[in-house]
């Protein structure tokens, strides 16, 4: 299908995707517990709230036990995946993700996703070696002048290049955008969702930009509904058996908005574990992890309400198609 006509057609894509959607992964949702371990940042892109000239937010990092507390809490919900995510901290070494991993790996047995940022490709390597089963690694957008002015100090090569080490060291690969970007021409956006769709990924990402008080970009129109649900459309048509999320940004639309999303392009939820006492903290934009519950009972209370709109959660790891479909297939 011709990206030029994106936009003209998008309200005709949903149904395809949902057709689509519904051929591969049936009613299923995959549910994955994120737990959000550090909220400090050397990067300074533009758009979110964790930059590190952002002074107006208070730090936290996770000890190696806090973080297990909200993995053990994952499994005791029934969810097969744990999501290990943070702004680009290097006071995480190598030896202590590799040593988070295995520790997940042996006491859960649960499914490990990691979105860290670029790493050098030596820990890359090591922590699929710890038992590391995925690696999600947004490229936001493949123009590159918009990729230099809104990750400043960042080359786009070098992502790619990090991503290609996540590929090659064996993962289940994932990348994605942020759709409505500031400066960004319909055109851009169209042709970085045909960037993305061909590179065929396990997982594939899309959030509506959403602009945070605390950035530069605080006064740009925020990302609509409408159109992060086109461009996850567009995706679902081209890379049929991707796992597809929606984003916690999206999500923040309202909950019609993510029924939607879920019964016609996404088949994957993350449901936030981090502590009750720094979660608002991890504020990439604004409203995030804001609820007054309880991370556990907020996670239960929506896993219950999926259920009653019809949806299957399977407690299996929810592994990427090239592996569900040789043996994980019908364990859910
Ligand atoms: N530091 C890691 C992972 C945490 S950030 C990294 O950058 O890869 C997770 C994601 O949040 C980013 O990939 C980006 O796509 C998204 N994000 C950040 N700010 C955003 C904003 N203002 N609106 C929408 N998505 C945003
Ligand atoms: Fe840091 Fe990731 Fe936020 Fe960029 S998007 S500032 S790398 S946390």
């Amino acid at each position: 299908m011709p990206v030029a006509d994106l936009l003209n057609i998008c309200a005709n894509l949903l149904p395809q995707a949902r057709a689509v959607r519904e051929q591969v992964w049936g009613k299923q949702v995959f549910t994955r517990g994120i737990v959000e371990f550090s909220n400090h940042c050397q990067q300074n892109c533009l758009y979110c709230g964790l930059r590190r000239d952002n002074t107006a937010l208070t730090r936290y990092r996770l000890s190696q036990q806090q973080i297990m507390q909200a993995a053990h809490s994952i499994k005791k919900l029934g969810m097969g995946t744990v999501v290990l995510q943070s702004g680009e901290d290097p006071a995480y070494d190598q030896q202590c993700i590799a040593q988070l991993i295995r520790r997940i790996k042996d006491e859960l047995g649960l499914a490990v996703t990691l979105s860290l940022g670029e790493r050098p490709a030596a820990d890359i390597k090591a922590w699929k070696q710890a038992g590391a089963d995925r690696y999600l690694l947004k490229m936001e957008t493949f123009t590159q002048p918009l990729y230099s002015r809104l990750r400043p100090g960042c080359q786009l090569e070098q992502r790619l290049n990090c991503l290609q080490d996540i590929c090659q060291a064996g993962y289940e690969s994932g990348s994605g955008l942020i759709t409505g970007l500031p400066w960004q021409t319909r055109a851009q956006m169209q042709e970085d969702l045909e960037t993305l769709a061909a590179m065929k990924l396990d997982m594939v990402s899309l959030s509506p930009f959403s602009p945070h008080p605390q950035t530069p970009l605080a006064r740009y129109l925020p990302d609509q509904a409408t159109n992060n649900l086109q461009a996850l459309a567009f995706i679902r048509c081209h890379n049929p058996t991707s796992h597809i999320p929606v984003s916690s940004a999206l999500a923040l639309y309202g909950q019609e908005v993510k029924l939607e999303a879920l019964t016609n392009v996404c088949d994957v939820i993350m449901l936030s574990l981090t502590p009750a006492d720094v979660r608002s903290a991890y504020n990439i934009y604004p409203g995030k992890n804001l609820s007054p519950l309880r991370p556990y009972v907020r996670a239960r209370e929506i896993l219950n309400d999926l259920r009653k709109h019809g949806f299957e959660l399977p407690n299996s790891p929810g592994s990427a198609w090239r592996h569900y479909a040789c043996g994980e297939r019908g364990d859910g």
